[in-house]
């Protein structure tokens, strides 16, 4: 043992994941930590056998360490300016840091980029960071101080939203704020659609950068339909159905602030056009009295699970939603149907969807399969980053 991070050891037995690349130590592997460990600090992780396995930022709780390096490394400014440059490179290769129709995107995806404990949104110049571990939080101005050398005058400010999303059990008292420059909120592209992001007070970053090829897919199926839009946020689905020449679109959301969004985004995009309706109400409730209204549906829920023990229940939940949706689309209607919940697996989610396919008695067949883009990677060592998933059903 050679490095000058506290050791960590394993349980016999209890390496094997970690000599696969899997980022996560639960606190259940851990024999015995050979010295003081603060939450945050770096750890360094071995086997029993005492073979060095990676380093990693130390937390409370039932993910015990987050490894960031399977290898020695010095963990300082040159390795973060590395990580964050990775980053960076993939979003340029994809053609999304300097396209012309699209300044929205997604710089950092925890795990999925190698820097688990924090994600990063890139919104028309202001990056928004959100840390979900003490480690990462701890060196966020380095963070911030890199992506300014990385954009240079692309970046005007760097905002950190990191108070509802940083572990309550430790004792940092996380506040919202700017970590470099300032910015209102303000407007970004999306394929050539305006919308408003709120980074201050919108949900999540500001925004679901997410669903952007999704919503894309919506517009290519639109073209003279009557579209529903359940869970709408942001209005997002809303305008690319009606762009792809929806005759009518109609947005539903149970908060009154994102039925505001929704409408000040539309009248960006379509101004006075009479197609598009919002809803502030209950999805379920909205969805009592829709028998042969609509021949498109979108149902984008939020995470009904955020933890293994939620998952009964959200499965249920997405079978309820998904029956509703099939027993009162019009023939030879579309569902896009969506589940962002991390531990709600594909086979699971797609299970929920066929019993509710059951439920309605109607022929129902898959005509797709969606995910999340390519600025939302999947560590292949890290099957769990997978936490978009999303059908397109054809309903006979
Ligand atoms: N489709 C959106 C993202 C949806 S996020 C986009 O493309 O941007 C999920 C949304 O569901 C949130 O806006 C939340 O306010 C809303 N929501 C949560 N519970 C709801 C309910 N019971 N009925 C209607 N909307 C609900």
């Amino acid at each position: 043992m050679q490095n000058k991070y506290t050791p960590v050891i394993l349980k016999s037995g209890k390496d094997q994941s970690l000599k696969r690349f899997h980022p996560w130590v639960f606190s259940g592997a851990i024999k015995k930590i050979k010295g003081p460990a603060a939450e945050g600090d770096v750890v360094a992780v071995y086997s029993n056998h005492d073979e060095f396995l990676g380093l990693g930022h130390y937390q409370i709780g039932s993910i015990a360490v987050r490894i960031f390096s399977f290898t020695e490394v010095e963990p300082d400014i040159h390795f973060w300016r590395e990580k964050l440059q990775q980053a960076y490179r993939l979003r340029k290769s994809l053609g999304l840091s300097d396209s012309e129709n699209t300044n929205v995107y997604r710089l950092v995806h925890a795990e999925g980029d190698g820097m688990p404990g924090v994600i990063i949104d890139f919104y028309n110049g202001t990056a928004v960071m959100q840390f979900h571990s003490i480690g990462m939080y701890q060196i966020r101005m380095e963070l911030a101080q890199i992506l300014k050398e990385i954009y240079g005058d692309k970046l005007k400010a760097v905002y950190d939203k990191s108070e509802k999303t940083i572990p309550f059990k430790s004792k940092i008292e996380a506040k919202d704020g700017y970590l470099l420059g300032h910015s209102e909120a303000t407007e970004v592209l999306e394929y050539g659609n305006r919308f408003k992001v709120d980074w201050e007070r919108g949900q999540k970053t500001g925004f679901f950068v997410d669903q952007r090829e999704n919503r894309r897919l919506v517009e290519e199926y639109s073209k003279g339909k009557s579209v529903l839009n359940m869970f709408c946020y942001s209005g997002g689905f809303s305008f690319y159905a009606m762009r792809g020449g929806a005759k009518l679109v109609h947005s539903v959301d149970s908060s009154a602030k994102a039925i505001d969004l929704t409408k000040e985004n539309v009248e960006l995009n379509f101004p006075d056009d009479p197609r598009h309706e919002a809803f502030a109400t209950d999805a379920f409730e909205f969805m009592t009295d829709i028998k042969n209204k609509y021949d498109l549906i979108i149902l984008d829920p939020p995470a009904f699970a955020k933890h293994r023990d939620a998952i009964h229940h959200a499965l249920q939940g997405y079978k309820k939603l998904n029956a509703r949706a099939f027993e009162q689309i019009k023939p030879g209607g579309i569902v896009f149907t969506f589940s962002c919940s991390q531990v709600v697996s594909k086979e699971k989610f797609r299970e929920a969807v066929f019993s509710a396919a059951a439920i309605s008695g109607r022929q129902v067949r898959v005509v797709d399969q969606l995910s999340q883009p390519a600025d939302h990677p999947v560590n292949i060592y890290h099957p769990e980053g997978e936490y978009l998933k999303g059908l397109i059903l054809y309903v006979e």
